[in-house]
């Protein structure tokens, strides 16, 4: 492989401002990062379709952050896919899960990824300078992700935008290619056309096939078809922060009879929610915790 097509292969996140102020403008490509989180989890079709939208969603909002500001966003309802989570930084991390009530029907046409609604929507920013995360929720009707993440972005934020995803899969539902577009309008241009909007997401057939070849700066040259200034390009991984030091610090956070009863039912793993890593706490492990926490409640007593 030339060292064109290696980099190509990179996900990678690029954000643009266009010349005239008017508009903001990101473009993910996640392949990789949606076919990491498919083989972690070990998704369906149909569910690693879902989260591989919510990874980009997270990593396309993440981009218009600033250094480790986190932002989490969060679909729930009460169709087959119960709820999908996605947590990305603007530094290229980004990590998710998703949760499904059975998919067997939803799994036979890939196409159409069950239906997450009725329920809500829900962005949390972990902001510099705010003590408590910015947390917008929006009550959804029905529709797939990306009509749920454009109402919410109306809806709540208040901000004019047009998103579109676009996922591949190959004929056993492996991801292939996954990508995605956010257009939003800045402050002081809320009057511009929304049709405007979504004609610029729509401005090429494939998003994976022109990032199959192309880098995403290239894409929005296209979807703009105006001036712009590169703000942020950046590779984008799917990565946890996770660790058995990590869980090892929770687990003294738990009430001494909680650490206890798991040493006691033999509750050695502890599996990450986001990343599916699994760590095994030994018995002894257990032992010098719960004497840990004795001692220090011995200390506080006395
Ligand atoms: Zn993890």
């Amino acid at each position: 492989m030339n060292k064109k097509a290696a980099l190509l292969r990179k996900d990678r996140v690029t954000r643009v401002l266009t010349a005239d102020g008017r508009m903001r403008v990101a473009a993910v490509k996640n392949s990789q990062c949606a076919r990491n989180a498919q083989q972690r989890h070990e998704l369906d079709a149909a569910s690693a379709a879902i989260l591989a939208q919510a990874l980009a969603a997270a990593t396309l909002l993440a981009s218009f952050m600033k250094g480790e500001e986190r932002v989490i966003v969060e679909a729930s309802g009460a169709g087959a896919v119960q709820n999908v989570l996605a947590e990305a930084i603007q530094v290229g991390e980004v990590r998710g899960y998703v949760h499904h009530r059975g998919v067997e029907g939803a799994a036979q046409d890939r196409r159409a990824p069950p239906l997450i609604g009725p329920g809500r929507f829900k962005v949390s920013r972990i902001l510099y300078d705010h003590p408590a995360p910015s947390v917008g929720i929006v009550e959804l009707a029905s529709g797939d992700f990306a009509e749920q993440f454009g109402s919410y972005l109306s809806q709540s934020e208040q901000i004019p935008s047009a998103v579109r995803f676009e996922v591949t899969q190959d004929q056993d539902g492996n991801i292939v290619e996954s990508a995605g577009v956010l257009v939003q309008v800045m402050p002081g241009w809320e009057s511009t056309d929304p049709g405007l909007l979504q004609d610029m997401v729509a401005a090429v057939p494939s998003l994976c096939e022109v990032l199959a070849v192309e880098r995403p700066a290239a894409l929005l040259e296209r979807v703009v078809a105006a001036p712009f200034t590169i703000l942020a390009d950046k590779r984008v991984d799917f990565f946890c922060r996770c660790s058995l030091q990590r869980f090892t610090r929770a687990l003294t956070a738990l009430p001494l009879g909680d650490l206890e009863d798991m040493r006691k039912l033999g509750q050695n793993e502890l599996v990450c929610h986001f990343c599916n890593a699994r760590y095994t706490i030994s018995d002894s492990d257990f032992d010098h915790l719960i004497e840990r926490i004795r001692k220090s409640a011995a200390s506080v007593t006395n």
